[in-house]
């Protein structure tokens, strides 16, 4: 769910790692002939460039989803109508 498709740029073999570690900086082997793939953001390889794109876009989606998920955790539920007792006079027991 949170993994992105990566192209190698040698074999072109399709494989997937995770959004949270495909960032700036990173590099994996491809899993098919073991080139190793560097992830920059000014990467021009357009696999490369597309790999990063959707990461950036997972990793987004998963930041809305958590800020969400965190501003709706369970609130009281407002009531509208905050009906206030009319003055019920309550009977006192007189103790003489
Ligand atoms: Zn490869």
């Amino acid at each position: 769910m949170s993994s992105v498709q990566i192209q190698c740029i040698r074999c072109k073999t399709m494989f997937r790692d995770r959004a949270g570690r495909l960032q700036d900086g990173y590099s994996r082997q491809c899993p098919c002939c073991e080139v190793v793939l560097f992830f920059a953001e000014d990467s021009q390889h357009p696999f490369i460039k597309r790999a990063m794109r959707s990461a950036r876009q997972v990793r987004k989606e998963l930041r809305e989803a958590e800020a969400v998920r965190r501003a709706a955790p369970q609130e009281p539920r407002m009531a509208p109508r905050s009906r206030s007792s009319t003055g019920r006079a309550r009977v006192q027991e007189r103790s003489e």
